[in-house]
């Protein structure tokens, strides 16, 4: 699995055969590191990074040179876009020395189908039935990875984090929303762009969510939800509480509606987690996502609520995503580096 994408590329003329990352015999004309640009497109911010790769398959990929730029949402569509081609062409004016730039990876938000090169919807960039990769890879020239922001960190993790050995396995990102990556056979289930949408529905009432639907999981149990929560329930503004971490603390002095919120929160998403394991006997669970940054007060009670929601099945094993906030841009890496190798092959 984690040698995939460290196949030898072609010769380029002139160039001499590049070198494999890590191993630059320093030999004059003998080669080039080869690098990837990978862009994790957020809804504000896109993060940009040239990336190499060692020699060291079990390393992680290294990043040279790393951006964050505006994706100029509130400008219209055209302007996102716009922004995602200048962010590539920003870091290709800036690759090091020694470096060849051999392709693109792309991490980007909405309901995004990666067999299809297309953004079907994406609300904050107001993208819709967008073809992204094509329109890279025509800007470029480069071959382009494609992918939905979670399942890219879930591929991240699983070739190089949290879930590398696990073969099947979910990862779950709890930040602004919930989703997740089902990772069978060492292969992201994709859905035509809906796999792992495990935020949205299931009841029939509370507060509206972006999905149109009313009391979804992550309006109360994500990230951004549990501080909203506590907000509309104690009348604290967003300068006080911005983010969960704040209803923790404050959980943790003793504040009772904070810890009701807190519990809430936990015990819904160990639901979630139960029914993917029920569904699919998922043996580990990987937890990413800015909440995960609670540690052990999120990790051991939501140990405990996924056991309270199973009976026959094993309890999977939970573990933190190791790559936190970079797991969009070494995702958008990797598929990077399997578009690389995949052109490579067909250039066979
Ligand atoms: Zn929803």
């Amino acid at each position: 699995m984690v040698g995939e994408g460290q196949l030898a590329v072609p010769a380029v003329p002139g160039l001499g055969p590049p070198s494999h990352a890590g191993t630059a015999t320093g030999a004059p004309g003998a080669g080039l590191r080869r690098a990837v640009i990978a862009l994790d497109v957020g809804g504000t911010d896109i993060k940009s990074a040239i990336v190499t790769r060692g020699s060291d398959p079990d390393a992680l990929d290294e990043i040279l040179v790393e951006r964050v730029t505006s994706t100029r949402a509130a400008d219209g569509p055209g302007a996102s876009v716009a922004a995602v081609l200048a962010a590539v062409e920003t870091l290709r004016a800036e690759v090091p020395a020694g470096y060849q730039v051999l392709g693109v990876g792309l991490a980007v938000p909405g309901t995004v189908d990666e067999s299809a090169g297309l953004v079907v919807s994406a609300e904050n960039l107001d993208w819709v039935d967008l073809p992204l990769r094509k329109v890279v890879a025509d800007a470029t020239g480069l071959p382009v990875g494609f992918g939905h922001d979670v399942r890219a960190g879930g591929l991240a993790e699983a070739r190089l984090g949290a879930g590398r050995g696990a073969p099947d396995h979910a990862y779950v990102s709890i930040g602004t929303g919930i989703a997740a990556a089902v990772v069978l056979h060492g292969q992201v289930y994709v859905g035509g762009g809906y796999a792992g949408e495990i935020g949205h529905g299931g009841t029939h009432g509370g507060a509206p969510c972006a999905c149109g639907g009313t009391g979804c999981a992550e309006t109360f149990a994500s990230a951004a939800g549990i501080a909203r929560s506590y907000r509309e329930l104690t009348g604290a503004t967003a300068d006080e509480v911005p983010g969960s971490a704040e209803v923790l603390a404050r959980a943790h002095a003793g504040d009772t509606v904070a810890r009701q919120v807190w519990d809430r929160a936990i015990d819904r998403l160990g639901e979630l987690v139960a029914d993917m394991v029920r569904l699919l006997a998922l043996p580990v669970v990987v937890i990413g996502g800015g909440l995960v940054r609670a540690g052990e007060d999120l990790m051991v009670p939501l140990d405990a609520a996924v056991r309270s929601y199973l009976t026959i099945h094993p309890a999977p094993r939970l573990v933190p995503a190791t790559l936190g906030s970079a797991a969009g841009t070494y995702g958008a890496s990797v598929l990077a580096w399997d578009a690389v190798t995949a052109a490579a092959l067909e250039a066979l």
